[in-house]
């Protein structure tokens, strides 16, 4: 167990501070570990192994011997592992919430839940490992007969994000080991330890070694590490969640070797408001969705149109519900809201509410950092309503992933649907509305992967999750499609005698 834990786990066992390759605890080659921070406090509250390309191939090859057993152990039991490791994460949640909190910043009852969200993913995988199915197809001569069967595809790299450590690795590894696929995570350099808690957690649920692995790396050793991994000609999928910069550089080592590569990407999502909406209740969805781990989330409102009619009001009743917010470390019992995960983010939103206001946009509640004022050592952002918001702004135009909320105003459907779609994004769009016609045409028209309507939360286990346009590609989560991420499809054509 690491010392000097800033929290008290309940099962000291999960602290875990090595990289898990092939199923041994060890450092990286180098010798090397780099620091992480605690986003709350800025202050750095443990250590990990840095690891380099020098441990990709250790890693590749204990991952591809696992996976001539693993491929053929039977749908059944895979399915008993993932609902082993379920019940472990379930039994683990309050530290494994603690340990989110600490590397991202979120409150305690945001990691909590996320955790309870994630779940469903382990559940839901679990259930389709036995589920896969190939196809009969009707033949085209009398003694002819064509068939599909489905098998995994191999060792899965995934190159996770640090905002849902958790809920993107049981998105991932979920659907991986039910396909019956071994993975290797890289996670990202401010979040390793929840990874590495998963990891021991799937030991104890009966994975073999070498089924799951993670090597851990610092933010400088990131690119290398990445792209070792993704060349690496033993690995035969990857599986990338992050940036739409990043995910262009990986589809492009991918393409290299013509790997299977699923891009979960950026978002600059719209959330739109018609003025026949129930407005309560679109505010309550829609700060539910913004102020979730302070605005660091791909799926967030970054874009929110408002009728004209309704566009005073709707900006009257978000502020006044955000007044209620406590802004603190996600440990405090009492904080609603934490800080960003990185000081990266500080800058970029505080860019952005200069160009807004330099564009003509109004600051109604916030707009400045309060890092490294009194009692904010961590990297704190005040929640922020900017009104007047236009298309020219920065704000329009890049994601935020920052408290930051910026309001649009539109006259007609049409205008809405256009202003919308005005963005390389793809990723989710939300809409209010009573208007049943408009519902259906809003659905059709909006330029998404997956669109909430009258909510705010568009994502569980069972709905197939990705962005269309620069959003990337591939499915996570739902029926058959993101378990097919990691499986080949054979044809088999036989000829009777
Ligand atoms: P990021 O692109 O910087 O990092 C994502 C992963 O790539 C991390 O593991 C990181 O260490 C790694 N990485 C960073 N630079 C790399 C490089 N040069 N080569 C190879 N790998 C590299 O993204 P982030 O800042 O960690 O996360 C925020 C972004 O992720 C936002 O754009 C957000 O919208 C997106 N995101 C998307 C989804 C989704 O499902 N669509 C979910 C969460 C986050």
């Amino acid at each position: 167990m690491a010392p000097n834990l800033p929290f008290k786990p309940n099962n000291p066992d999960l602290f875990r501070d090595k990289a898990l390759v092939g199923g041994e605890w060890i450092e990286s080659k180098s010798g090397k570990r780099f620091d992480v921070y605690d986003p709350g406090n800025g202050k750095v509250w443990a250590t990990a192994p840095d690891c380099t390309p020098d441990d990709t191939d250790a890693a590749v090859e204990a991952a591809h011997e696992a996976f001539q057993t693993y491929k053929r152990v039977n749908p059944k039991t895979r399915a008993q592992c993932l609902l082993k490791w379920d019940a472990l994460i379930r039994e683990n949640r309050d530290d494994l919430a603690q340990i989110v909190t600490y590397e991202t910043g979120k409150p305690i009852a945001e990691s909590q839940g996320e955790l309870d969200y994630a779940l469903g993913f382990t559940w839901w995988f679990a259930g389709e490992a036995e589920r896969v199915q190939g196809t009969i197809q009707t033949p085209s001569a009398p003694n002819r007969r064509v068939f599909t069967v489905k098998q995994p595809i191999g060792v899965a790299v995934a190159l996770v994000p640090w905002n849902f450590p958790i809920a993107m690795i049981l998105r991932k590894a979920g659907a991986a080991l039910a396909a019956g696929c071994t993975m290797i995570v890289k996670p990202s350099p401010e979040t390793p330890f929840s990874v590495l808690a998963l990891a021991y957690l799937a030991e104890q649920a009966g994975f073999a070694k070498g089924v799951f692995s993670v090597l851990p790396t610092s933010l400088d050793g990131t690119p290398a590490l990445s792209e070792s991994l993704c060349r690496h000609p033993l690995v035969k999928k990857v599986t990338f969640t992050g940036s739409t910069r990043v995910g262009k550089l990986v589809a492009k080592i991918c393409s290299d070797g013509l790997k299977k590569c699923t891009l979960e990407l950026g978002g600059n999502c719209p959330f739109l408001v018609f003025d026949d909406a129930d407005l309560e209740q679109a505010a309550t969805h829609l700060l539910a969705l913004k102020w979730r781990h302070a605005g660091q989330a791909c799926i967030t409102a970054n874009r929110v149109y408002v009728q004209k009619g309704v566009y005073d009001k709707f900006a009257g009743i978000l502020a006044e519900k955000t007044k209620a917010l406590v802004v603190g470390h996600g440990a405090e019992k009492n904080t609603t809201m934490g800080p960003v995960t990185t000081p990266r983010s500080l800058d970029k939103a505080e860019a952005q509410v200069a160009d807004a206001q330099k564009n003509g946009g109004k600051v109604v509640m916030g707009g400045k950092k309060l890092h490294g004022t009194k009692g904010y050592d961590g990297y704190f952002f005040e929640p922020t309503l900017i009104t007047g918001a236009k298309g020219n702004m920065l704000i329009a135009q890049e994601e935020t992933f920052a408290p930051v909320m910026a309001l649009f105003e539109f006259d007609t459907e049409d205008e809405a649907v256009e202003k919308a779609n005005d963005t390389s994004m793809g990723l989710a769009s939300y809409y209010f509305t009573k208007n049943i016609d408009r519902t259906w045409r809003l659905l059709e028209n909006l330029e998404a992967g997956m669109i909430g309507m009258n909510t705010g939360n568009a994502s569980a286990a069972e709905s197939p999750f990705g962005g269309i346009k620069e959003s990337g590609y591939g499915k996570e989560s739902g029926k058959d499609v993101a378990i097919q991420e990691y499986m080949i499809t054979k044809t088999g054509t036989l000829t009777l005698s």
